[in-house]
């Protein structure tokens, strides 16, 4: 995919700030952060959005959620209470169309359920 934003930095052709990384994803701080954590985690592999997830994927998916378990507790808001969102097309308002889950937390967050 050689027009996407994740993917370049998957690649390392853009550098964000990574908090995490291992063989199948990487997690890094939002450049817009929305809650005092913000980090979006990322699979290696290019898919576009949960709808082109495929049953193959199913593996994958469930390692974003244990990353984002890990992280959590790496960023100190495990106890405390996070929320992990993905954004799936326009309606939700997803921009960057690379599959990725927000973790927010280390505040008391708002409802998202809009
Ligand atoms: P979404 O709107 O769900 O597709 O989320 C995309 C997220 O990527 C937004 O929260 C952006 O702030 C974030 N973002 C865009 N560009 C960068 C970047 N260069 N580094 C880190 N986060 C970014
Ligand atoms: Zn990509």
């Amino acid at each position: 995919m050689n027009d996407c934003l994740f993917c370049k930095m998957v690649a390392g052709e853009i550098k964000p700030q990574l908090v995490y990384q291992d063989d199948d994803l990487i997690a890094f701080r939002d450049i817009a952060p929305q809650a005092p954590v913000h980090v979006l985690i990322v699979p290696r592999k290019h898919i576009a959005s949960l709808n082109e997830a495929k049953p193959e994927d199913a593996e994958l998916l469930g390692k974003l959620a244990l990353a984002a378990q890990k992280i959590a507790r790496q960023e100190g808001i495990a106890a405390s209470g996070y929320r992990t969102v993905n954004n799936c097309n326009a309606d939700a308002g997803q921009t960057v169309f690379h599959i990725h889950i927000h973790l927010l937390g280390g505040k008391r967050l708002v409802t998202p359920f809009g």
